[in-house]
């Protein structure tokens, strides 16, 4: 990638300096988005939501990693915030992890997922190279999170309506999976 002097990602690592560690010299920080063009509005909506949390909350928040991965944004952080303020953060990057996978990285219209050889990417029409990956109309934008509670094993699958940026719940027996 070229450097231009203000390129969006220093402009947002700059407006966020209560998220993100300072910009250094060559321009990166630790947590830099390291991701598309088509991503920024989804990570500044991100960001202005993480702010809002941490700030009614009182506690720390710092991101040590934003990147692609498998066609998907990728978002670590570190800090120290009340459960609440934590699952609220945690809800918050689902939304934006979800949004990445139906947005094309380019240019940030809508997307899906192409595969072009070994490497995967979100990405429109115009944009797309290899093929469109060939995904089950059920399955379709369905985010699956499992945990372990106790001796269970509990299985949250939730759609991405990317028209209101928000998930629906949906029966994991639905789709065949199965709760232990
Ligand atoms: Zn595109």
């Amino acid at each position: 990638m070229a450097s231009p002097s203000r390129d969006w990602r220093i402009e947002l690592v700059e407006a966020y300096p209560d998220l993100f560690r300072p910009v250094g010299d060559p321009p990166v920080a630790q947590g830099w988005p390291d991701v598309g063009d088509g991503w920024r509005d989804l990570l500044e909506r991100a960001c202005a939501r993480i702010r809002a949390a941490v700030q009614a909350d009182g506690g720390s928040f710092k991101a040590t990693q934003i990147k692609e991965k498998y066609a998907t944004l990728r978002f670590y952080r570190e800090g120290a915030l009340s459960p609440e303020a934590d699952a609220q953060v945690d809800e918050i990057i689902d939304l934006a992890e979800a949004r990445s996978a139906c947005t094309c990285e380019v240019c940030g219209e809508e997307g899906r997922l192409h595969q072009s050889g070994y490497w995967m990417m979100t990405r429109c029409a115009l944009h797309a190279e290899g093929h469109a990956v060939v995904i089950e109309p059920s399955f379709e934008n369905v985010h699956v999170k499992e945990r372990i509670v106790g001796e269970k094993r509990v299985v949250r699958c939730r759609r991405y309506v990317r028209e209101t940026d928000s998930f629906v719940e949906v029966d994991p027996g639905s789709l065949g999976i199965e709760e232990e």
